[in-house]
């Protein structure tokens, strides 16, 4: 079977998670997940049927649940901490900016090239941003 991913890990901030293809099932709520991330492992796990735009879109959520919770954003006090009238802040939060931007990459295939074209580019005159 050919490598999922081109890395064993994503660094994530100060982190490297690990990414683990694994045959596991993962059910919430009676819902079919793909992937899941577990801080206290600090590993990345993904279904290995994902494929396709459902593996990219799986990598980008699960990395999105690693920023959350590396960003203390589901801690107490923080903006996406479950209570109140909604249970699932983070879930909401990550699954709809993930959809999202899955949505942006792949209608726009000129995006990512350049972001990563220009993401590592010195300056070359200096200028202001509003
Ligand atoms: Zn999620």
């Amino acid at each position: 079977m050919a490598k999922k991913f081109p890395e064993d890990f994503v660094k994530v901030g100060w982190k490297n998670i690990a990414l683990e293809p694994t045959k596991a099932s993962f059910k919430k709520d009676n819902a079919d997940y793909w992937g899941q991330f577990t801080a206290r492992e600090n590993k990345i796990e993904v279904q290995e049927e994902a494929e396709g735009i459902d593996l990219a879109n799986t990598l980008l959520h699960e990395v999105l649940h690693a920023i959350v919770y590396h960003s203390s954003l589901n801690q107490d006090g923080g903006a996406l901490k479950d209570g109140g009238t909604c249970e699932d802040r983070e879930e909401q939060t990550v699954n709809s900016i993930s959809n999202w931007l899955m949505g942006v990459f792949r209608d726009n295939p000129w995006f990512l090239p350049f972001l990563m074209e220009n993401i590592d580019m010195p300056k070359t005159t200096p200028k202001k941003s509003k």
